[in-house]
């Protein structure tokens, strides 16, 4: 490595501002702890800790044909999900892509769209109901919601590149059965859920010790299984059961910035998004920010002359511009004079001309990023697990989101840090892949609520 001097001290420098150690692991961990019982203990905490309504357990042998529909980040997904019982399930689905002008205007043209595609959908792969009573849809829905019933909730804000005007404060299903109904398409939404409770009930589907439903995507949050007697804020509610899911809601974790080592890289993103101090957890962690931050320290070095000899492009002082995709393949490039990442800088952002010590150093910044996101997400992790008590006993975790799928060495690092926390035992902690855990999820939930 031909860094100079300079060079070293700087990224050095900056290494310290991403650097997590074992001690203050557990240190955010401990606090982690404590915000999930303040948010199970009363309304409007930090960590909003909704409950979903969602009691029931799945067995695996359930058993049905349901519609489900996924609003994340980036996509609208249609599915018809038939659950064939044994954990078994198949489905068909169809994605449709969300434009910007769709999430930044009238929320009424959002859920009138997503009706639309719900029709085309029931057309294409002509479904209809033999009995002529309405489908029944389990809506997977990625945004905060204050949920009040199993099939009511209104959104508390948007997150994730969101604004669309008229649906804060409003309920979600109402929304959208009156575009469904307005569009006389014959579907009735009888759950709403979010994507980390139907990532939850999906994996539990499949494998029983399931505890914990993650996403790692454009954001990330997790859902759990917790003792109804746990949630002291629900008063009025009585039901035979005695488990329910609940979404944490974990991206706004440390929005008062008591705990979280943020650093000037951070606090500027978060400056230039359109939720400032909101999600503070989640800027730190999710796909659509890593890359974000990675730009603005590749800039900081570009500004000190220490990388690509002062100069940047117009694509890469584009803000998102540097996509979390392009960190995959830079941490993943192996060769020897760091190819794929000459492409990424030379081709995708057209910087003039890079260095083998350019390349490396990119490569450096996008390690100490992607590791830090690794293992914050692992805390949140060891916090739901030491909060129910399921070391000892093992549990699996059903994860969701590109970034999971995609990112290299994601997984690794999210182990090696919880074997910091719980040591060997550590290793009885499965962490899986949930693909279609919202679609199959959503429709396990309207199947528990018809
Ligand atoms: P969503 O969370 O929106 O439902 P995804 O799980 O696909 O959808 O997450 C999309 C996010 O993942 C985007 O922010 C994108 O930057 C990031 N992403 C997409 N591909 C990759 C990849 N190969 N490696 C890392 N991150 C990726």
């Amino acid at each position: 490595n031909d860094c100079s001097e300079s060079q070293k001290s700087a990224i050095d420098e900056i290494a310290k501002g991403f650097e997590i150690n074992t001690e203050k692991l557990k240190e955010i961990i401990e606090s982690f702890r404590n915000e999930m019982n303040k948010g199970l203990a009363s309304h409007g905490q930090t960590v909003p800790m909704v409950p979903s309504y969602v009691t029931g357990i799945p067995t695996g042998k359930e058993t049905g044909t349901f519609l489900a529909l996924d609003l994340g980040g980036t996509n609208l997904r249609v599915c018809q999900v038939n659950l064939e019982g044994h954990g078994n399930v198949t489905l068909k689905q169809q994605k449709y892509k969300i434009s910007e002008p769709l999430k930044n205007g009238e929320a009424r043209q959002l859920f009138d769209y997503i009706a639309d595609c719900v029709d085309k959908f029931l057309v294409e792969f002509n479904i209809g109901s033999s009995t002529g009573e309405k489908l029944d849809l389990g809506f997977t829905f990625s945004f905060p919601v204050d949920q009040t019933a199993i099939d009511k909730g209104n959104l508390v804000s948007w997150t994730k590149g969101y604004t669309a005007s008229g649906a804060v404060g409003k309920d979600i299903v109402y929304l959208l059965q009156d575009s469904l109904n307005r569009k006389g398409v014959p579907v009735k939404v009888n759950a709403l859920v979010n994507d980390t409770v139907g990532t939850l009930l999906a994996h539990a589907y499949k494998y029983p010790n399931t505890l914990l439903g993650v996403i790692f995507g454009t954001g990330t949050n997790g859902a759990y299984f917790d003792k109804i007697s746990n949630i002291k804020k629900l008063r009025s509610f009585s039901s035979k059961a005695d488990h329910m899911i609940i979404n944490m809601e974990w991206g706004a974790f440390d929005n008062e910035r008591r705990v979280l080592p943020l650093n000037m890289f951070d606090n500027k993103v978060d400056r230039k998004s359109n939720n400032p101090r909101k999600q503070a957890f989640e800027k730190l962690i999710s796909g659509m920010y890593l890359g974000e931050i990675t730009r603005n320290v590749l800039l900081n070095l570009i500004d000190r002359t220490l990388l690509f000899n002062g100069y940047s492009s117009k694509d890469l002082n584009n803000q998102y511009f540097f996509e979390t995709e392009y960190m995959s393949n830079i941490e993943s490039d192996d060769t020897s004079t760091l190819e794929k990442t000459k492409r990424i800088l030379e081709e995708s952002l057209n910087l003039p001309s890079t260095t083998l010590t350019d390349r490396q150093i990119v490569k450096r910044i996008c390690q100490m990023v992607g590791l830090r996101a690794a293992r914050l997400s692992s805390a949140a992790l060891s916090a739901v697990i030491s909060h129910c008590n399921a070391i000892e006993s093992g549990c699996n975790v059903g994860i969701d989101g590109s970034l999971f799928v995609y990112y290299p060495f994601f997984k690794e690092r999210i182990k090696s840090a919880l074997r910091e926390f719980f040591g060997p035992s550590a290793d009885k902690i499965e962490l899986e892949v949930a693909p279609d855990g919202s679609g199959v999820g959503a429709a396990l939930a309207a199947m528990l609520s018809s």
